[in-house]
């Protein structure tokens, strides 16, 4: 499949008039061929208008149909072929496994929201049969379910090309709620959108469904994202990126005459707490991981452990060799973008020009733009005056705080803010003051792991990728997981409704064989109640 830089409006593809744009070598920064048109904000009018028409129709296809369209679209993306991951590669400088693991990820995501359709448990049917002779007043009949809660708009990752991307898991969970998706895709890795773009406008042609399902846009700015987010068609919008970006966006839909739910991934240093049991015991193991976790991916991972907490002492100073003396052997590798190259250089500029922050280790040095792993340490008295020590540097870079003790530990968790993940290495002997920590822990994340890192997101039923502000807008959802659904569902209450005016999930008989609570009892499929 060629790619041709145009836009997708619904069926049609459209070359965009408002500016060009390459995508970029990650490794050497030459641009790429063909230009991309960036869209005009008439471009942006007609997906929308699409999308909103398509609504209504879409939303009530039957959850078999929706089942096979989210199927249909991992087959595609699967018969786009090797074209894809070498596009991807160039776009992004990450390496052929990734991205074949990715693409694993992507119709992996795809097929769990199918089972998640065809299980039907998301439309969360109840049922309050009437008592028409209760006293003093009759109960009426009261139904509810889910529905899906309007077209969708989602911002493609610059650090997941595929998982989180045009395809990715805002894009599958929205589908899957009901909702058509227009996509502004991510200037980092226009080729690699377009064509998982057309993989998604094949099977929105194969299943029947209406055109306005699904559009892609390309930027040549910022004025088509933030028109997209103000656009009234839009009911939410999904985003993963920067904290600026995600803020601006919020503050737009926030400002909007009908506001709308901004769920933005955005800002997490995800903390790991070395319990000193687990530090004198397996120091050095836990080293090689942590450096291994590190610089995977270059560090772009919104997981990626930035930050280390212990007590200081002998353990701790060993601890502190070994994953210097791993870092200092570890490759740099390309970034995704030279942009985010520069403001990693930046970054750790920053942090080491801090007062009382010594460089532990800096990684082997590589190519234009390669970010090269880095290490710091700080004290907890320093860490707690210097509110910038604890902003996110989006690469290989973390910083390990010393602390007096394990109550220390405890003032400087308290300090940070909303996390991703949380992290605790411990030993049977740390149990007890692990036990102390964790209504803390569960307070700052939206994961909290024994003896592992945060990188490595299971993609399953209780996964939840997300947590309190900056992690995300809103610590109430999840991005990855199955969950992630109910960001674009909302309840509708039925009262006295004839049968036939019903939605089939509430009718008489249980058309569709949900699972239902009925006066409060969860009522198996074979269930007629109600
Ligand atoms: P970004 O700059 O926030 O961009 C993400 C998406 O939002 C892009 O499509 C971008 O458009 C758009 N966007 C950003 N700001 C906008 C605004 N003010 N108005 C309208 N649209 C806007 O994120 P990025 O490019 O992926 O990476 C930049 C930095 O974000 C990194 O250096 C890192 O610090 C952080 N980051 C964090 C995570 C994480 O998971 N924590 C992940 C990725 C990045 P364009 O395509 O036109 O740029």
């Amino acid at each position: 499949m060629t790619i041709t830089g145009q836009l997708l409006i619904g069926a049609q593809r459209v070359r965009g008039a408002n500016g060009v744009f390459h995508g970029i070598d990650a490794r050497t920064g030459e641009l790429l061929d063909p230009s991309f048109g960036g869209a005009t904000l008439e471009d942006l009018e007609r997906a929308c208008a699409l999308a909103e028409a398509a609504f209504d129709a879409y939303r009530e296809t039957a959850l078999e149909a929706r089942a096979v369209f989210l199927e249909t679209i991992g087959e595609q993306i699967e018969a786009l072929g090797d074209a894809l991951i070498v596009r991807c590669m160039v776009e992004t400088g990450l390496p052929r496994a990734r991205l074949e693991g990715e693409r694993a990820r992507t119709i992996g995501q795809l097929r769990l929201f199918a089972s998640v359709l065809r299980n039907g448990d998301f439309v969360d049917a109840r049922i309050d049969l009437a008592q028409p002779e209760r006293k003093p007043l009759p109960r009426v009949d009261l139904r509810l379910r889910n529905i899906a809660i309007g077209p969708v708009a989602v911002f493609g990752a610059s650090n997941f090309p595929l998982a989180f991307s045009v395809a990715g898991g805002d894009t599958a969970s929205a589908l899957a709620a009901g909702c058509p998706v227009v996509v502004k895709a991510h200037s980092a890795h226009p080729g690699t959108s377009e064509l998982v773009g057309r993989a998604i406008a094949c099977a929105v042609r194969q299943c029947g469904l209406p055109e306005g399902v699904f559009s892609v846009l390309f930027d040549s700015g910022r004025e088509l994202g933030q028109a997209l987010v103000a656009n009234p068609c839009i009911k939410a919008v999904g985003f993963t990126g920067s904290r600026a970006g995600g803020l601006a966006l919020m503050t737009i839909a926030n400002g909007r005459d009908e506001p709308v739910p901004v769920y933005a991934e955005m800002s997490s240093i995800n903390p790991v707490l070395l319990m000193p049991g687990a530090l004198t015991a397996r120091g050095d193991a836990i080293a090689q991981q942590f450096a291994a976790s590190l610089t995977l991916g270059a560090g772009q991972f919104c997981t990626n452990p930035g930050l280390v907490l212990a007590v200081d002492g002998a353990a701790l100073r060993a601890f502190e060799q070994a994953a210097a003396a791993a870092l200092a052997q570890a490759q740099a590798s390309t970034m995704l973008t030279p942009g985010i190259h520069t403001n990693y250089a930046r970054g750790i500029e920053r942090l080491a020009a801090q007062q009382g922050v010594a460089r532990l280790a800096s990684g082997l040095v590589g190519g234009r733009f390669d970010g090269q792993a880095a290490l710091f340490a700080t004290h907890a008295r320093n860490f707690l005056a210097q509110p910038v020590l604890r902003e996110e540097i989006f690469g290989p870079a973390s910083l390990i705080v010393r602390c007096s003790d394990v109550s220390e530990m405890h003032t400087v968790l308290k300090a940070l803010e909303g996390q991703l993940t949380v992290a605790v290495h411990l030993d049977t002997n740390d149990r007890d003051a692990c036990r102390a920590l964790l209504p803390t822990l569960e307070r700052k994340a939206g994961r909290i792991l024994a003896n592992g890192f945060g990188t490595g997101v299971e993609v399953g039923h209780a996964m939840v990728h997300g947590g309190p502000f900056p992690a995300t807008s809103d610590s109430r959802s999840t991005s990855v997981g199955s969950r992630a659904i109910e960001r674009f569902l909302r309840p509708v209450s039925y009262q006295d409704l004839p049968d036939e005016l019903l939605p089939e999930a509430l009718r008489y008989g249980n058309p569709l064989a949900l699972v239902r609570r009925v006066n409060g009892e969860v009522k198996q499929r074979g269930s007629h109640d109600g």
